[in-house]
């Protein structure tokens, strides 16, 4: 994507010294002009400095920990035959397979006029291609934690030479429990090496780990959630609290969007919407927890295509995905921790390009809305919705008893981090407790129609349940 017009930092990648490969890529890539955490990050990695950004995805933070890491390992590139000769250099870890891809193609894309090689591991696949590579020799691996230490046991990979280190999503690793797989990792490194933490928010242990494994760090903070906001506009729409599939379906119609991320608190609820868009004659699909990573991908794969054209998905599945230029994402719920509002809209207006953040909410969220509006500081415009007809759909009709059913499916769907319901004491509202409905306790399940996926199939077998690290691209041991 090339927003660099808008970009407010007028300088050039060229006034970085960075080798003429590495800006021959840019140029391929279509970037002249760095991001702020670009303009700030590149010239203090390439002096060496351990790094602490607060920088979300987004933000062009990928290109700013990889330019220097290139630049850095173009001293040891070479074209020799030898594994040996093509160690592992540079490590990032990345919490979820979909960044962890991003980040490796983002890679790819720097390096291709270097002989430096780079690849990615995950789990949740065959790890014999993973092996097969990282034995032939690579300076730069992007993997997420379990399946790293998978080949670590298996010795397929080798981390005493690894000279820098990236903790991309921090906070999101310790989230799903990576905690002790990094301490493993980092304990397999050397000592003495370049350490380079993101991380969208910093809690406590964030902050410990970071004193734990950084070097007199560099803080680098760039776009924090107004700045990120200030290109966004944002309008909340009231509505009844029955009417907010209608009213999903209406903006979708009305505005003629065609790529779009609507965000459900719940798995179930991403279910639900996904379904009865579909029904409605959209080309829907839910991404979340509960979905195997090939669905989940395939998922991605289709809406990148424009196969799908509303991607319904929790702030798990959603985060971390590079989906740029979206025009809008719309919130079906409103998020139960206000932050995730900021991250949200972060998926359009990236990389300063514009875009719409339309939410839905109903009397039970005004608190939610206060929330928000406490935390961006400012209120965000109210409006009505023109020609909006409640009751209009159809699968309400057809389903209209499962709206009843939705919580006590929801308290029987796998736990993990996206379950933010009743979260905190005080807080939102909690949601509703009401009879089940059995194909509320099935997984989603997708199916293909015509290639194109599907956002329904209520007679999908139940799987048995995995490990939330696991689905999110994180593991899987044993
Ligand atoms: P990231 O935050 O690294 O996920 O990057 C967000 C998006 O911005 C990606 O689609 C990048 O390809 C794009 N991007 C990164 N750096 C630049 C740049 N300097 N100019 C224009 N687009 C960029």
């Amino acid at each position: 994507m090339s927003d660099i017009e808008n970009t407010p930092v007028q300088v050039k990648f060229a006034d970085f010294g960075l080798a003429p490969e590495i800006l021959r890529a840019l140029t391929d890539q279509g970037y002249v002009h760095p991001t702020p955490i670009q303009a700030e990050a590149i010239p203090i990695l390439l002096q060496g400095r351990d790094v602490m950004g607060a920088a979300q995805t987004g933000t062009g933070k990928t290109a700013g920990f990889s330019l220097p890491i290139i630049q850095l390992l173009l001293a040891h590139a070479n074209t020799s035959m030898s594994p040996a000769r093509h160690p592992v250099r540079a490590l990032v870890l990345a919490p979820t397979r979909e960044l962890a891809v991003q980040v490796a193609e983002n890679v790819a894309a720097y390096c291709k006029h270097t002989p430096l090689r780079s690849t990615v591991v995950f789990g949740g696949m065959d790890m014999k291609p993973q092996t097969e590579k990282l034995r032939s020799g690579v300076e730069i691996v992007i993997a997420t934690p379990g399946r790293l230490l998978d080949h670590v046991e298996q010795k397929n990979i080798s981390l005493g030479q690894v000279q820098m280190l990236v903790m991309d999503e921090a906070d999101r690793m310790l989230d799903m429990g990576f905690l002790p797989d990094l301490q493993r990792i980092i304990n397999l490194l050397p000592k003495k090496r370049q350490n380079l933490m993101f991380s969208a928010t910093f809690s406590p242990e964030i902050k410990k780990l970071a004193g734990s494994f950084l070097t007199d760090p560099i803080t680098i903070e760039v776009a924090r959630s107004n700045a990120t906001a200030e290109k966004v506009t944002q309008v909340v729409y009231k509505v009844g609290e029955e009417h907010k599939r209608d009213a999903v379906a209406h903006i979708l119609r009305q505005r003629q969007l065609k790529q779009v991320i609507v965000f459900s608190n719940t798995k179930i609820g991403a279910s639900r919407l996904a379904r009865g868009l579909v029904t409605e004659g959209m080309k829907a699909a839910a991404i979340h927890g509960d979905k195997t990573q090939q669905e989940r991908m395939a998922a991605l794969d289709a809406f990148k295509k424009g196969e799908i054209e509303v991607l319904v998905a929790t702030d798990v599945a959603a985060r971390g995905l590079d989906i740029s230029d979206l025009p809008a994402v719309i919130n079906f719920d409103l998020p139960y921790n206000a932050e995730d509002y900021v991250h949200r809209i972060g998926r359009t207006g990236r990389a300063g390009a514009s875009g719409d953040a339309i939410s839905i909410y109903s009397d039970k969220d005004e608190r939610l809305l206060a929330d928000i509006e406490k935390l961006i500081k400012q209120t965000v415009p109210r409006s009505t919705l023109e020609g909006f007809v409640p009751g209009g759909f159809r699968s309400d009709e057809r389903h209209g008893d499962r709206r009843r059913d939705r919580t006590q499916a929801d308290r029987s769907a796998p736990r993990g981090p996206e379950r933010r319901d009743g979260a905190r004491g005080d807080g939102p509202p909690q949601p509703r407790r009401e009879k089940v409905d059995p194909w509320f306790l099935k997984p989603y399940e997708p199916t293909r129609n015509n290639g194109t996926l599907a956002a329904a199939a209520p007679a999908a077998p139940a799987k048995p349940k995995q490990k939330v690290a696991a689905l999110l691209g994180g593991l899987p041991k044993g």
